[in-house]
């Protein structure tokens, strides 16, 4: 979290904000959660699991919505629509990398 979501104050790695004192905790645990569950979509999507992965994106953008979450469910999802029974299928990296810029 680079900024407080209450006065918008640069933050560091505190748990509560310099200037207006709003606490922080349950915020940043939820984005730390988010993170694992990003991490555990795209392991899902190497292992083959396109359905799984999907599952972790949309948990993962249900807590952090942002545009790389936003790219990254999509991301899992066009596997599983394309996908025979879930699993991935090779693809090049570019299609994923141009969303993330162009959502940015
Ligand atoms: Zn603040």
């Amino acid at each position: 979290m680079e900024r407080c979501p209450a006065c918008r104050a640069r933050l560091g790695e505190e748990e509560t904000c310099p200037r207006c004192g709003c606490d922080l905790g349950l915020a940043l645990q939820a984005e730390r959660q988010a993170q694992r569950l990003a991490a555990a979509a795209i392991h899902a999507l190497a292992a083959g699991d396109a359905a799984q992965a999907t599952r972790h994106a949309r948990a993962a953008l249900s807590l952090k919505d942002d545009a790389w979450g936003r790219a990254l469910a999509g991301f899992t999802a066009s596997f599983e629509s394309r996908g025979e029974e879930g699993q991935t299928r090779q693809a090049p990296a570019w299609p994923f990398l141009a969303r993330i810029w162009s959502a940015s």
